[in-house]
């Protein structure tokens, strides 16, 4: 049974990149028929804000992907406190006293010498009288996990083989001198004890992964499947970790980008399938697969999202959308006409407003001096109204027929003088909605 989670820390607004990760996970999840959880890493209570935990619910909510269950970090203290012990009383845990200025003049002579700036375990060598002394001073030490120094492996489910030397990597601090249980130690004893079988985060974490496999190792567990998929980056190939702040979903939410055009850039950009759009998640599910895709970084433009938002209301039925074409005021009787003719004509659900505005209210004709003759003496060939769909037809074939126009010449200033713009829908179909024709004055 396939169990994934989503891990976010609630210490901000989601965005592309944590997005990515939350479809991956829901996607596999989804397409064995397993689990997907909602796991809020909330230990620092410091950063973790219950704004966000809402916000991340809402986001997730506002795009279909739903959990099968919410779990909190913050209520799992217990657990983590047991597992410290646990790796303690096996002598895979040690307290560390230095200061963060030591440890980085530490690695500063390191690599002076040219050597990887890796933790020296100087704290393996104090005694007793040592480490009360310096917990005296310097009140409670950090915990460190003791790395087995071997080459740590796994199959990567995106990267690939990985062979990580743990010789390589700092002894990870799970546990803060004020006590503080770090994400490392937790994921890990979440992962386990929920049967998590399968981890897909980003490429950030790959050290990670390598220094909590040894923890899961040590405590008993069994390892998930790892895969990581590559960082996000501007459509310049540039770092996006200054940028995600304003690429979070809410801000998407807010310009009007469609859940699934979201979510079909988001199954298969970095991939080797080609982004399809989809109007279903089930679509999505079927056709998701994560060994298609790939380690480079993935180049991410958001105004991809404002075309593919376009098609996938272009191509809704009347019913998805009465509910908004009502709630803009468009009477009953004209609303699935509006829409079929709108539709086309429109980026964002926010747009139908200027469309119906325009219907109801006629628009400010724009008449180019050349033109004002032969608009004048179109419009008095206009019949009264109501018009239908063969109105504009034999209106504009009166005029031809009067004034000798043909072709743009004909239609243009017309299209001008009664929408106000050079383009929009066929006015055949725009004719019989205009509530107000405002150039027959
Ligand atoms: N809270 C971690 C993060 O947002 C979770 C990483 C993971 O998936 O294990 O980076």
């Amino acid at each position: 049974m396939t169990t994934t989670r989503f891990a976010p820390s609630p210490t901000g607004y989601l965005h592309v990149g944590n997005l990515r990760t939350a479809v991956m996970n829901y996607l596999i999840a989804r397409k064995s028929g397993g689990t997907f959880i909602l796991r809020i890493d909330d230990t620092d209570p410091e950063r973790s804000k219950e704004e966000y935990v809402d916000a991340i619910q809402e986001d997730l909510e506002w795009l279909g992907l739903n959990w099968d269950r919410i779990e909190r970090q913050s209520a799992r203290l217990e657990r983590y406190a047991e597992a410290a012990d646990k790796l303690r009383d096996m002598g895979r845990f040690y307290e560390a006293f230095e200061t963060p200025t030591e440890l980085d003049l530490k690695r500063k002579k390191q690599l002076n010498m040219g050597k990887p700036p890796v933790y020296d375990r100087a704290a393996l060598a104090l005694t007793d009288a040592e480490k009360d002394a310096l917990r005296a001073e310097r009140g409670d030490g950090v915990w460190r996990f003791k790395l087995d120094q071997t080459r740590i492996e796994w199959a990567d489910g995106i990267l690939g083989n990985i062979s990580i030397d743990a010789a390589s990597v700092s002894d990870p601090v799970l546990i803060r001198g004020d006590g503080q249980v770090l994400y490392t130690l937790a994921s890990v004893v979440d992962d386990t004890e929920m049967g998590v079988t399968h981890v897909v985060r980003g490429s950030d974490h790959v050290t990670n992964t390598a220094t909590q496999i040894q923890i899961i190792e040590a405590l008993g567990g069994t390892c998930p499947e790892f895969a990581h998929h590559s960082l996000l980056t501007g459509p310049q190939g540039e770092s996006l970790s200054k940028r995600l702040g304003t690429l979070s979903l809410r801000d998407m939410r807010a310009q009007g980008i469609e859940p699934m055009a979201l979510l079909s850039l988001m199954a298969r950009l970095g991939s080797s399938d080609p982004v399809e759009l989809r109007s279903e998640m089930s679509a999505l599910i079927d056709g998701f697969d994560i060994s298609r895709f790939g380690a480079a970084p993935t180049k991410f433009d958001a105004d991809d999202l404002l075309p593919l938002t376009a098609h996938h209301l272009q191509a809704l039925p009347f019913e998805s959308v009465a509910d908004k074409v009502a709630g803009i005021g468009v009477p009953e009787d004209l609303a699935e006409q509006f829409w079929q003719v709108a539709r086309d004509n429109i980026t964002t659900l926010a747009d139908l407003d200027g469309w119906w505005t325009l219907f109801r209210d006629g628009a400010d004709p724009v008449i180019d001096d050349e033109d004002r003759e032969f608009v004048a003496e179109a419009l008095a060939l206009l019949p009264e109204g109501p018009y239908d769909a063969e109105s504009w037809g034999a209106w504009t074939s009166a005029v031809k027929e009067a004034t000798g126009r043909k072709g743009r010449g004909l239609f243009m200033p017309l299209r001008k003088a009664l929408t106000g713009q050079s383009h929009g829908p066929d006015m055949s179909q725009v004719l019989p909605l205009l509530q107000v024709i405002r150039a027959k004055g």
